[in-house]
């Protein structure tokens, strides 16, 4: 058996029609370029997440760096990030020229552990930036009363956390704002790059709709020096095809990651926490196994593609070579660890049962 770790052309295929329709509709209207169809996404998604407003931009790291600039955060400030997760909520702290501040994570996330948040503020921390790890809602209650406690914004990385859960809202609507990606590959993903703003912040959300588009909302009066970050209308009509799918691809997600779980209980790999009131959206199947990359090889010889998130962390990056970062050996040992195994919407249950049959016979 052949199990790719995800095949993009076969996710979207079920939507070929569907996005064809959409596309012609964008070619048709002349207009590329916030029209209907990044309002009417905008307004859609915002929904979805069950906040005021939703800002379409061009990508996720512009996400996270324009709520960033928005609240005014540069030089001088520092931003609390976890020390495990991708490279780009870090990029989004030094591109607004902020001071990256990592936190190790915690046993039942993987994620930014609350409990070492509170030793890492200074009088210069004007934000906590908490990811939704692998579709895993953090620890929001925890977090918002630390920043509640001191005076803090929470931004919420979502890119990988499209309609997850928290005690029944959205992720999207957990914090002051949250940037999401439309990258292909996360669970709401476009045919290119995409990414989002929502946020219930009025304010917030005037000033991200300048600084997108060359800090103007009058067509040449520039109120700031805005960028040109902007969900494009052929990625938009695309991606409301998809959100009208978005729940149900999570119910499939969610469906398989149910079937590993019970698959692999009882064997050395470890699987991840589920923290009552959280409600994964399974963007990533990670499990903790001992001889990683053996058992990586092993699959790999078997057919089944799996990948690490993330192999380097963002500590140990030549990007990042330039400060000299406090340890982070909890990081370091998840980073030796753990393994992504094949997810997708598409992932059956016959493939499932496939890879941890592998698993097991690894380690038999
Ligand atoms: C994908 C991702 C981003 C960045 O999204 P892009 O659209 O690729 O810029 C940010 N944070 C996390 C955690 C991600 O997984």
């Amino acid at each position: 058996m052949q199990i790719d770790f995800l095949h993009l052309g076969r996710v979207n295929a079920p939507y070929a029609a569907a996005f064809r329709e959409a596309i012609d509709r964008v070619l048709r209207s002349g207009y590329y370029i916030l029209g209907q169809e990044t309002l009417a996404f905008e307004q859609e998604f915002a929904r979805y997440c069950g906040v005021r407003h939703c800002i379409g931009v061009a990508n996720g790291l512009d996400a996270l760096h324009l709520i960033l600039r928005g609240y005014g955060i540069g030089a001088g400030d520092e931003v609390i990030v976890p020390a495990n997760t991708f490279i780009a909520t870090w990029l989004a702290v030094s591109l607004v020229g902020a001071r990256i501040v990592p936190v190790e994570p915690d046993d039942a996330r993987w994620n930014i552990d609350p409990k070492r948040i509170e030793e890492a503020i200074t009088p210069r921390t004007r934000a906590i930036m908490p990811v939704h790890l692998y579709g895993m809602p953090a620890d929001m209650d925890a977090i918002r009363e630390i920043a509640r406690r001191h005076g803090l914004r929470v931004i919420e990385d979502a890119a990988q956390a499209h309609g997850a859960l928290y005690r029944g809202r959205r992720a999207g609507s957990l914090g002051d704002a949250a940037g999401f990606s439309f990258y292909p590959g996360k669970n709401l993903g476009a045919l290119g790059d995409g990414g989002a703003i929502t946020t219930d912040d009025d304010e917030l959300a005037e000033r991200l709709r300048k600084l997108r588009n060359y800090g103007s909302s009058v067509k040449y009066q520039h109120d700031m020096e805005g960028m040109n970050s902007r969900l494009d209308e052929i990625q938009s009509a695309v991606l409301r095809v998809k959100l009208a799918h978005l729940d149900a691809d999570n119910a499939a997600r969610a469906a398989a990651a149910a079937r590993y779980r019970e698959a692999l209980a009882g064997t050395p790999v470890e699987l991840i926490g589920l923290p009552d009131g959280a409600e994964s959206v399974w963007h990533l199947f990670v499990v903790r196994a001992p001889r990683r990359d053996a058992l990586r090889d092993f699959l790999a010889e078997r057919g089944v593609g799996t990948q690490i998130h993330y192999p380097v962390p963002c500590h140990r990056q030549e990007a990042f070579a330039r400060e000299a970062w406090p340890a982070l050996p909890v990081t370091e040992r998840l980073q030796a660890e753990i393994l992504s195994l094949p997810m997708s919407p598409i992932l059956g249950a016959d493939e499932v049962a496939y890879v941890a049959a592998q698993v097991k016979a690894f380690f038999a």
